[in-house]
C-alpha cells in the first residue's frame, strides 16, 4: 500500500454542500485531501433567512468543517481565501501558501450579481454567507429602533419600510419573515413606532414571483404574501437605489432598509480556469465534470455550467450534492484505471417556505401547497441539516416561535451609533 505522502493529492476548494459530498465520497479512497474554505464553518444556506429574520441563531444552522470532517483521517483542513488556481501547473494559491495537486475539484459556489451595478452593495446587501445573515439581522431589527427614536413621521416610515429586490425562493421567504417579525413579533414592545404599520415591499423584475415553479403555485405564494400584508410589484424592474430608497422607473419607494435577493455570480475562481463561461461566470464542463483538457481538475455545485436535456441544472444544494458525489466517483474510478461515467442529474422538485405556516412544493409529479407543504419543508430541512444538536435547537426554536410568535435571536451587538452607522455601510 503506498505511504500516505505518495498518495495522489487531491485539492478540494469549497466546503459547501458540493464540496462535503466530494470530501465525503474520497473517505475511503487511496489520496490525500486538503480542504481549504476561507470560511471554518459549513452553512446550511436554506435556512441564512431565518437567522436573518431572528428566529435562529448562526450556530443552529452551521458546523466547524473540521468537526464534520474530524473522522476522515485523510483530509486536512485549511481556513484560507483562495486567490489564484493555476491549472497549467497544477497549483492553487491560497493566502500567502502555494499548494500542488493531482486532482482538483473547485465548489466554490456563487455570490451576489447586482447587474453592473456595484454601487447598490452599500444600501442593498444580500444573503449568502453567515456574515450575511447577521448585517441583515442587524440592520433590519436597527430599522424599527431608529423607527422608535425618530419624531419626523415620514423618516420614521422610512425607517418602517422594507423593500425587498428579487422574488426568487430567498426574496419570498425573506419577505414572509419581515412581514412576520413586524405584524406579530414586535408591536407590543415598541410605544411610538408601530411595527404594524410597517410596509414590506417585494419587488420582482420578472412577471410572477417564483418564476422557476409552476404558475399555479406562484399565484399562491403570491395571494398568501399579499394576505399577510407584503406589497408585490412584478414586471418592475429597478432602476436606482440609494440610502432613501429604490425606484422602479416613475415610482420611487422612500425606504431605509432594502435587501437584494436578485441575483446570482459564480465565483470569481472560475475566471481563472480558462475555458467557456455562461453569463454568470459558470465554467462550462465535460459530461463527467471536469474541466476540458483537464482531466484532473473538476468544477462542481453552482460554478459549473451542466447542461442536460437541453437544460441547465439548476443551482441548488441537491445538485451540488449530487455533483460532489460523482466528482469523487470519478477520481476513485481515474487512480483505479477504470472508465469515468457521464454525471446524471436526479431532480427531486424544490420548495419555498412563505410563511411560519405555508410553503410551497413542487415535487414535479406532485404539487401541494398550504400547511401540508409546510410540514413537508419543515422536515425535509430537519432532515437535512448537519448535526443532531443542530437538528434538536432548530426543531425547539421553530416550535417556541410557533407557539408563541416569538423569535429567539433578536440581540443587536454595537453600540446605539454604530447600529445606525453600520445599517448604512
Ligand atoms: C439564501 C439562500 C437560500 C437557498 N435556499 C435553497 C433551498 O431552499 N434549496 C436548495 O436546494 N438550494 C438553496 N440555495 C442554493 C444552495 O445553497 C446552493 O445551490 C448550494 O449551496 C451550492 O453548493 P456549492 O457547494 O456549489 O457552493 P456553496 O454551498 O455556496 O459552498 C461554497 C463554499 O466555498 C467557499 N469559498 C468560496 N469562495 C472561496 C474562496 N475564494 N476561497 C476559499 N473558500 C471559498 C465558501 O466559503 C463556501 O463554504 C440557497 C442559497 C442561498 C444563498
Amino acid at each position: 500500500m503506498a505511504s500516505s505522502a505518495s498518495r495522489p493529492h487531491v485539492v478540494l476548494l469549497g466546503g459547501g454542500f458540493g464540496g462535503l459530498k466530494a470530501a465525503r465520497g474520497l473517505a475511503h479512497a487511496p489520496v490525500r485531501v486538503t480542504l481549504v474554505d476561507r470560511a471554518n464553518h459549513h452553512v446550511f444556506q436554506p435556512l441564512l433567512y431565518q437567522v436573518a429574520g431572528a428566529t435562529l441563531s448562526g450556530p443552529d444552522i452551521a458546523a466547524p468543517l473540521r468537526h464534520i470532517v474530524r473522522r476522515q483521517a485523510n483530509i486536512t483542513v485549511w481556513m484560507e481565501e483562495v486567490t489564484g488556481i493555476d491549472v497549467a501547473a497544477r497549483r492553487v494559491h491560497a493566502g500567502t501558501q502555494t499548494v500542488e495537486y493531482d486532482y482538483l475539484i473547485v465548489a466554490t459556489g456563487s455570490t451576489h450579481a447586482y447587474f453592473g451595478h456595484d454601487a447598490w452593495i452599500e444600501y442593498a446587501p444580500g444573503l449568502k454567507t453567515m456574515d450575511d445573515a447577521l448585517a441583515i439581522r442587524r440592520r433590519v431589527l436597527s430599522a424599527f429602533e431608529a423607527a422608535e427614536r425618530e419624531p419626523d413621521l415620514a423618516i420614521r416610515m422610512e425607517w418602517l419600510t422594507f423593500v425587498i429586490v428579487g422574488a426568487g425562493p430567498t426574496g419570498v421567504e425573506l419577505a414572509g419573515t419581515l412581514a412576520e417579525i413586524a405584524h406579530h413579533t414586535l408591536p407590543r414592545e415598541f410605544r411610538i413606532a408601530h411595527p404594524r404599520q410597517a410596509r414590506i415591499h417585494l419587488v420582482e423584475a420578472g412577471p410572477r414571483v417564483l418564476s422557476a415553479m409552476p404558475e399555479k403555485l406562484s399565484a399562491i405564494a403570491q395571494r398568501k404574501l399579499e394576505s399577510m400584508g407584503v406589497e408585490v410589484h412584478t414586471s418592475a424592474a429597478v432602476t436606482a437605489i440609494d440610502a432613501l430608497g429604490v425606484r422602479m422607473g416613475d415610482e420611487h419607494i422612500p425606504a431605509r432598509t432594502v435587501l437584494w435577493a436578485a441575483g446570482v455570480a459564480a465565483s470569481p475562481l472560475g475566471a481563472q480556469l480558462g475555458g467557456e463561461r455562461d453569463r454568470a461566470g459558470r465554467v462550462k464542463v465535460a459530461p463527467d465534470l471536469s474541466l476540458p483538457n483537464h482531466p484532473e481538475v473538476f468544477v462542481i455545485g453552482d460554478l459549473a455550467w451542466v447542461e442536460q436535456n437541453g437544460q441547465r441544472v439548476p443551482g441548488m444544494a441537491p445538485a451540488a450534492k449530487q455533483m460532489g458525489t460523482h466528482a469523487a466517483r470519478a477520481i476513485r474510478d481515474r487512480i483505479a484505471g477504470a472508465a469515468v461515467r457521464p454525471f446524471r442529474y436526479r431532480d427531486y422538485g424544490s420548495l419555498a417556505s412563505i410563511s411560519r405556516s405555508s410553503a410551497v412544493v413542487d415535487l414535479r409529479s406532485l404539487k401541494f401547497s398550504g400547511f401540508t407543504g409546510w410540514l413537508f419543508w419543515l422536515f425535509a430541512h430537519i432532515f437535512f441539516l448537519i448535526g443532531f444538536r443542530n437538528r434538536l435547537t432548530v426543531m425547539w426554536n421553530w416550535a417556541w416561535s410557533y407557539m408563541t410568535w416569538q423569535r429567539g435571536a433578536r440581540i443587536i451587538v454595537g453600540g446605539p451609533r454604530a447600529r445606525i452607522d453600520r445599517a448604512h455601510q
